[in-house]
């Protein structure tokens, strides 16, 4: 459709060099092409043209101090993608692969994966080029300071709520908290993903993990199928690979891998969650180290994986969860999952999926939950965050996960039932993005050329 086309044309001419944020469109609009050919109104009034331009970038300096007193300077960053639904809303990612395309191909698919949700919030996304990894608390610190020392000027309870993502826990949130209240002097609800307390929401650090078993258990009891005793691969070591597992194993299945950047730990007896927790969260060490505590599990060095792929994908198995980082998995994988008799991909993280990974999925016909549907979990429950916050409320851990398993639900029903009413009911890519497209689309049209 040249419509489509001449849009992404003209994106790769007026962004240069984002290929990431081309990807993340180029999957949303591509499958659009049925609503918009049915629905005039919506290029009437120019919503893709205004859809794929942030509403406003803020792009800043960060220099701190490091431990032996240099001066150190990275790159800070705050998409302000979408407003039609809600307050930007989305994530803060310290890593040092982090660069504009980055945070623009996170904030885009946030748009549509809060609008999905049905709650009240818009599409942000920031971060910083900032290595977390070997950094002293102090350093930690000091970067975070420094990063509000800018932001803290564009945020609020009502207008941009950041939270975590990759190297931003409840640590970073809690020392960017005390700088925008020092700068402010507000205590609010400016941040989701906080301290438990001081104002954090209980089951927020499982939410995303969860949220993603939750989905993955809607698709198979869809097919009149179950979770229970099915062998799962999970990549990551991350908040959201070990909620993941946490959840696989609460529902009777049987995770049997995770990863990090040093390599693969394949536990045929299935991963053992409480070392997880305590090599991940607590001594934050590499995985390798996981095999000293478990001699009958395998480390597989990243050095050694395969050239066109990821060995975590190429172990047999029913279930997978990508849930480390975008297009960690190759179309190769995909070829190889499937050849494996793999059934269903729920994807915690975003973008995990190449494109052509994506096509494997879906010409197969197995159950495939885009990252945009299956990992809502997060920031659903951010917003449940946001509204104990406001109500000055706290909901119990069993009311916030009930909440949280009804919008997984909901997240569910919306993309198939839509899928269904464009004629290809097993495409979720199609369902999710066309739900979330339509709501964020009307809303722009009902509040004008803004
Ligand atoms: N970073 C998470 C995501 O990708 C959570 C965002 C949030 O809680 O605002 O959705």
């Amino acid at each position: 459709m040249t419509y489509i086309h001449d849009t992404i044309v003209k994106l790769q001419k007026t962004s240069p060099a984002q290929a990431e944020f081309y990807q993340a469109v180029e999957e949303v609009l591509d499958s659009l092409q049925p609503i918009l050919e049915t629905s005039e109104k919506y290029k009437k009034h120019a919503i893709i043209e205004r859809i794929v331009e942030p509403e406003r970038q803020i792009m800043f300096r960060v220099p701190w101090v490091d431990d032996q007193g240099n001066i150190q300077v990275n790159k800070g960053y705050r998409i302000e993608f979408n407003s039609a639904l809600g307050p930007y809303k989305g994530g803060l990612r310290f890593h040092p692969s982090v660069n504009a395309s980055i945070i623009k191909f996170l904030g885009f698919e946030q748009i549509f994966k809060n609008a999905l949700t049905g709650l009240p919030i818009g599409g942000g996304k920031g971060g910083a080029n900032f290595d977390p990894k070997g950094k002293s608390d102090g350093e930690i610190m000091r970067f975070c300071q420094s990063f509000i020392n800018e932001l803290y000027r564009h945020i609020g309870p009502t207008t941009d709520v950041p939270a975590g993502d990759i190297g931003v826990g409840a640590r970073e949130i809690g020392y960017m908290f005390g700088q925008y209240k020092r700068l402010t002097g507000n205590y609010d609800g400016v941040f989701t993903g906080k301290s438990l307390l001081w104002g954090g929401s209980l089951v927020r650090k499982e939410a995303t993990g969860y949220g993603c078993v939750y989905f993955a258990q809607y698709m198979l009891e869809a097919k009149d199928d179950s979770l229970a005793g099915k062998r799962c691969l999970v990549s990551g070591a991350g908040n959201v690979a070990i909620y993941t597992i946490e959840k696989l194993y609460q529902l009777g299945a049987v995770p049997v891998t995770c990863s990090d950047s040093s390599g693969t730990i394949y536990h045929e007896a299935g991963i053992n969650l409480e070392t997880l927790k305590e090599l991940k969260e607590v001594r934050k060490v590499r995985l390798d180290e996981y095999v000293t505590a478990h001699p009958d599990a395998k480390f597989i060095p990243a050095a050694e994986y395969p050239a066109d792929g990821h060995a975590v994908w190429r172990i047999p198995a029913q279930l997978a969860f990508p849930c480390a980082t975008q297009n960690e998995l190759t179309e190769a994988d995909a070829q190889a999952l499937v050849a494996n008799g793999v059934i269903a991909v729920s994807e915690g993280a975003n973008m995990p999926s190449t494109q052509d990974a994506v096509e494997v999925f879906l010409d197969a016909r197995i159950c495939y939950g885009p990252g945009k549907a299956a990992n809502a979990g997060g920031v659903s429950t951010s917003q449940l965050e946001m509204a104990q916050n406001a109500s000055m409320q706290r909901w119990s851990f069993e009311e916030v996960d009930e909440k949280l398993k009804v919008i997984m639900k909901n997240i569910f029903l919306s993309a198939s039932e839509t899928a269904a009413e464009f004629g290809e009911p097993h495409n979720l890519v199609l369902g999710a993005n066309i739900a979330g497209f339509r709501k964020v689309a009307d809303a722009m049209i009902e509040q004008g050329v803004v």
